[in-house]
């Protein structure tokens, strides 16, 4: 299990390798190469099973190196947190190496997550852009939608970011309206999920439509359609929380 303590200090343990968005095949929880001293420039992120562990960034990955989904398809959901945070730590390191007020090589603290700036103080912490992802249904059926960079065949919940100043079931209404022209009655929360393509925390919500018609925005999405529980399109991947959603919902209405 991952623990989100920095190792204070620390010099060696388990090392992530990642290069350009890919990991490579470890010999501990399939990610992690067997503790050994870290490069210099390694940042530590935490502990697995009490040994620290940290991050190392590299060039070039190697041929058996997966990406991010890649992983979440292969490793057990208890391994989730720390892939993650390897994969968002990663791409804030590499986008953060100067400051963004004054220019200034920044430098990464080591008690948490910072990159700091020697010439005006300024920190910046890892970016988390939060996003609502919601399952719109209307008694037993789900709406479901294909963005024009779904595999095909694929269809998925509606999802989309949240903008400044707006709370999260306010996006809610106004993704669902934008995408799909649709007016949504009841609003619950579901639960959260890190995805670090790069740095999205998905809040995922279900919300009843108060009708059945549809309207499809054509640039978000290239289709959307009604579906009965017995006849369901292609789902994404069962660790995604769109098919989380959908799957309780379904288990509700009798239909897995
Ligand atoms: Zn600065």
């Amino acid at each position: 299990m991952f623990r989100r303590d920095r190792p204070q200090g620390a010099t060696q343990g388990y090392l992530i390798r990642l290069a350009q968005g890919r990991i490579a095949p470890g010999a501990e929880a399939e990610i992690l190469q067997s503790a050994a001293p870290w490069p210099e420039d390694a940042i530590a992120l935490g502990y697995w099973e009490d040994v620290p562990v940290a991050l190392a960034l590299e060039a070039e990955p190697g041929e058996a190196w997966l990406d991010g989904r890649g992983w979440l398809g292969r490793l057990p959901e208890s391994h989730f947190g720390l892939l993650s945070t390897a994969l968002q730590v990663g791409h804030w390191y590499r986008n953060h190496r100067f400051c963004g007020r004054c220019g200034s090589r920044a430098s990464a603290l080591e008690h948490e997550f910072a990159m700091a700036c020697p010439s005006c103080g300024h920190r910046n912490y890892p970016r988390i852009s939060p996003c609502i992802i919601t399952l719109v249904t209307h008694g037993d059926e789900l709406l479901l939608a294909r963005s024009p960079r779904f595999p095909p065949g694929r269809y998925s919940t509606l999802a989309g970011f949240i903008e400044p100043g707006e709370a999260a079931e306010e996006a809610v209404r106004r993704e669902i309206f934008e995408e799909v022209g649709l007016t949504v009655g009841r609003v619950s929360y579901f639960k959260s999920q890190a995805w670090p393509f790069p740095h999205a925390l998905m809040l995922g919500f279900f919300a009843e439509a108060a009708s059945r018609r549809i309207r499809i925005d054509g640039e978000e999405i290239v289709d959307a359609a009604w579906f009965t529980p017995r006849r369901l399109p292609q789902l994404p991947p069962l660790y995604s929380i769109s098919r989380a959603l959908i799957e309780t919902h379904l288990k509700a209405v009798g239909g897995r």
